[in-house]
């Protein structure tokens, strides 16, 4: 990275991404309180450091050893605050904010009075934003893949009842977008990109939704260490796009393990990325457990472990859902939820012991 001199003019500027670009290289420019800092994308070891060094305008040029520099505490610190995490505003909510944000709906989108009643009720219950699945990713070619899968004219009359239901509960509306196929349409219609587990690793996904200049929610893949997971969010980084939400999401279950949820949800994963990075994170406990009744007690731990948010499945007769019923939770239980969710939220926040979401001694400059 290449820390300019806050005296920098932006013709300066301008010339060092003129020199980023000669070596086939592209340039990250994120402009701080103070000063420019431009990243490098693409194989710094094509760059003379020691040239760039002394070009007018340059402070300091820094080589960052990871896979993941643009997403990371030590970039951000110049630009973020370098305790807190990016806020990323949705409409009239912010994730990353002060308050926690809860994200709520059905798996999947079944009908257009399923998803209205299921929007009032989690409203009421206090969610912030409506989740629905309308191109749903399944283990079966048997299941049901979503009213989206079903032709084009279905996957627009869906996205427009999420739309309507959010507009009407006052709700920002986020869906998975599962394929290159749906980036465009999907992005017509919801606020919030969501890129699910079984694609986190999809390059060229990233790169298309990231170029939609909204935001994303990034799910974990259950096989994805952390450093994985940072590393494909910069892809999305890479674009120029950090409105990035990363969701713990739950890893595959060790032995006997599975027996009893269907995931692993990686509690410890939460302040560990913290640390690492300045975009936002929420836990999934919905798909972390695959059990109703282990909803309640999951999301508490998820915001106690540090989550700024939670997605979690509702459904107003869960064993009725179509896909995901032994998951989803009533609103009355999501109320519950949410209320026991703030509190934790609040002695948290009063709490000094707590793991600071700060970089690590090594990368403090
Ligand atoms: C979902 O949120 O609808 C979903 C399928 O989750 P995941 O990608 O985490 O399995
Ligand atoms: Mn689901």
């Amino acid at each position: 990275m290449i820390i300019m001199e806050t005296s920098a003019t932006p013709e300066q500027i301008a010339h060092v991404i003129e020199e980023i670009e000669r070596h086939e290289l592209r340039a990250d420019v994120s402009r701080g309180e103070f000063r420019s800092i431009i990243g490098l994308v693409g194989d710094e070891r094509k760059i003379p450091f020691d040239s760039f060094a002394i070009l007018p305008g340059v402070k300091e040029v820094m080589r960052v050893e990871r896979p993941y520099k643009l997403v990371s505490r030590e970039y951000g610190r110049f630009f973020e605050n370098p305790h807190k995490y990016r806020k990323i505003k949705v409409g009239n909510v912010t994730i990353g904010g002060s308050e926690p944000i809860f994200i709520a709906g059905p798996c999947a989108v079944e009908s257009k009075t399923q998803l209205f009643r299921i929007a009032k009720e989690v409203k009421k219950a206090g969610a912030h934003i409506l989740r629905g699945g309308i191109f749903k990713p399944r283990s079966s070619v048997h299941s049901f893949q979503g009213l989206g899968a079903i032709n084009r004219e279905r996957a627009e009359e869906s996205l427009n009842w999420l739309r309507q239901a959010g507009d009407m509960y006052e709700m920002p509306v986020i869906t998975e977008v599962r394929g290159e196929a749906h980036v465009d349409l999907m992005a017509d219609y919801v606020d919030i990109l969501q890129i699910g587990a079984r694609n986190m690793y999809d390059q060229d996904l990233l790169t298309k939704v990231a170029r939609k200049k909204k935001p994303v929610l990034l799910k974990r893949h259950f096989g994805a260490s952390i450093e994985e997971l940072l590393s494909f969010a910069e892809y999305i980084a890479a674009e120029g796009n950090k409105d990035i939400v990363l969701c713990e999401r739950g890893i595959l279950p060790l032995g006997k393990g599975r027996e009893y949820t269907r995931y692993t949800l990686d509690l410890a994963a939460i302040p560990a990325i913290q640390k690492e990075t300045y975009l936002p994170i929420i836990a999934d406990p919905s798909h972390g457990t695959g059990r109703r009744d282990l909803i309640f007690n999951m999301s508490c731990a998820a915001i106690a472990a540090g989550a700024v948010g939670l997605m979690i499945e509702a459904h107003y007769d869960p064993t009725e859902a179509l896909v995901d019923a032994k998951q989803a939770i009533t609103s009355d239980e999501l109320k519950e939820t949410i209320n026991a969710c703030q509190k934790i939220h609040k002695l948290m926040q009063s709490s000094t012991t707590k793991t600071k979401a700060t970089p690590d001694e090594k990368v403090k400059g």
